[in-house]
């Protein structure tokens, strides 16, 4: 199959949460299992054109009314062979991608201009495939940014041009919608329509109306072929009004092509035994270096070296969706009790919402075994997945969640909300037999936090041989994409079938 993914974000270009790490993985994965996968995404102005390869000529992209004009650049996605190679191409248009910034910046963190620059991309994506001569069987579109190439695929690109006369190579393309995060999903003023450079009617028959604002998300979801989100229990939770963020209504209506497909982790890069950011590695047989790996993390951050005290880790964005507000609000958050309670030392990496990284640099000054260094590091990242004994995710919600999979890989037990993907892939503890691989709560708020890593440091001190057993069947589990990608491509092909038989 020929799989055109349209993404904002994508690893190593540009990444502000799971999405970019997932489009890359899955890229690789589905190439190995022998696709012709290929990724556009925006050249965003960070990402260094002089080591790229310029496609000749420029690209020409209808636009409401005018042409606009960009530049394609291309290469192949490091981590993909030239066997099975996973090419990326990069829209280049100096006027919506050469600034600071991938939906915005502190000062404003949702350029007005989002709906025009993301419509322009996505139709980009379509006229690229033309200039290269290459018409995949799928566009798989990720997320708000790129739903709406879910209804140009519909609504213009599949139809033949001129009356059948000339072919216009996407009939029989099938498009599929991805939601990472139905948290976000692109909600503008509908004067934006009039940049697509589609009728008005297309404004209400692709359901964009959102109580008079234009909602990509929502028109991605009514005229994908076929949509997903990121695990199982996200799909069931965002079919309710709890979780729904206002579509649940729509996605219950298109539920017979909505599926849940858990992530998978890159094993290339998330493996205790072969990380290139840590000293000594490590493995079930061998778990010398996770100690090594505990000992220069608590040295990095200047608390006592010392392997009887357990470490709690945490790298998050500082945002509410992930519980940050029970961690850390002024007054309540439950890390201050917790950390002033329990003989533990928790560290965090994360940067996001100013009132919070406020807080946190608060906190570390008050506390000898809180340390939290604010800001985005790759390396610090994995130092912490590997040298941590637990790992927090109080999220509110979680679509699939990352972090908790690559803990599990590095036998760093998860403490978790009972939410989303994190249901899907932690198995709560037992304290009878010992079972589980990390330690669940239900209610988000400071106490059940507080409980819960109770509940830890309870077994780390009086139970440590269970500690020891779930480590070790953490660390066993097979969170490798190879799995994830077969569904998708199962996905793939019922949407392929299901497109009326040719010249019907
Ligand atoms: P989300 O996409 O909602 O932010 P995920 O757990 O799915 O959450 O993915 C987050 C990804 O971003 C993980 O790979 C995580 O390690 C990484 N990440 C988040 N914040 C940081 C940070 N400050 N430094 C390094 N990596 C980070």
């Amino acid at each position: 199959m020929k799989i055109l993914m349209v993404t904002s974000e994508a690893l190593p270009y540009a990444k502000t949460g799971g999405l970019a790490d997932m489009v890359s993985s899955l890229s690789i994965a589905l190439a190995k299992l022998g696709h012709d996968v290929r990724i556009v995404i925006p050249r965003y102005y960070p990402i260094d054109k002089t080591s790229l390869t310029p496609l000749p000529g420029a690209l020409g992209v209808p636009m409401g009314g005018i042409e606009e004009w960009s530049a394609v650049y291309e290469e192949r996605l490091p981590g993909s062979t030239a066997k099975k190679p996973v090419q990326v191409y990069f829209i280049d248009h100096e006027i919506y991608f050469g600034r600071d910034g991938i939906y915005g910046i502190p000062s404003q963190p949702d350029f007005i201009d989002n709906p025009r620059r993301f419509s322009f991309f996505c139709k980009a994506a379509f006229q690229l495939c033309r200039k290269i001569e290459w018409y995949p069987d799928v566009v798989h579109a990720h997320d708000w940014p790129a739903a709406m190439a879910t209804v140009y695929q519909k609504f213009a690109e599949r139809a033949p041009v001129a009356g059948g006369q000339i072919p216009g190579g996407f009939e029989r393309a099938v498009s599929i919608l991805t939601i990472h995060n139905l948290g976000y999903q692109g909600v503008y003023s509908k004067a934006n329509f009039d940049y697509t450079g589609l009728g008005w009617d297309v404004y209400f028959r692709a359901n964009f109306d959102d109580w008079d604002m234009m909602n990509f998300l929502k028109a991605g979801i009514f005229n994908a072929d076929k949509l997903n989100t990121v695990s199982p229990n996200y799909a069931e939770e965002t079919k309710t009004q709890a979780q729904g963020f206002r579509l649940d209504g729509d996605l219950r209506q298109r539920s017979k092509d909505y599926l849940g497909i858990l992530n998978g982790i890159d094993t290339s890069i998330w493996n205790p035994a072969k990380d290139k950011y840590l000293g000594e590695k490590f493995s079930v047989e061998n778990m010398a270096g996770k100690a090594k790996a505990k000992a220069a993390l608590q040295k990095y951050f200047g608390l006592e070296v010392n392997p009887k005290v357990p470490v709690i880790g945490m790298i998050t964005r500082l945002a509410g969706q992930k519980g940050v507000g029970e961690l850390f609000g002024p007054n309540y958050g439950s890390a201050f009790s917790f950390c002033r309670d329990f003989a533990l030392q928790f560290v965090l990496l994360g940067s996001g919402e100013s009132w919070c990284e406020k807080e946190v640099a608060g906190l570390s000054a008050r506390l000898t075994n809180f340390r939290a260094q604010i800001g985005y590091s790759e390396e610090l990242s994995h130092l912490i997945e590997a040298g941590s004994d637990f790992f927090l995710m109080p999220s509110r919600y979680e679509p699939c969640g990352l972090n908790q999979m690559y803990s599990l890989a590095y036998g760093t037990l998860p403490i978790v909300r009972r939410t989303g993907g994190l249901v899907d892939t932690v198995e709560n503890y037992d304290e009878k037999t010992g079972s589980g691989t990390g330690f669940m709560f239900d209610i988000l708020d400071p106490s059940s936090i507080y409980n819960t890593i109770g509940w830890a440091m309870h077994a780390w001190y009086n139970l440590p041989e269970h500690i020891a057993e779930m480590r070790i069947r953490a660390m066993k589990q097979d969170f490798s994409w190879e799995k994830s990608a077969k569904k998708y491509v199962e996905m793939y092909q019922s949407a392929i079938s299901a497109l009326p038989a040719a010249g019907a």
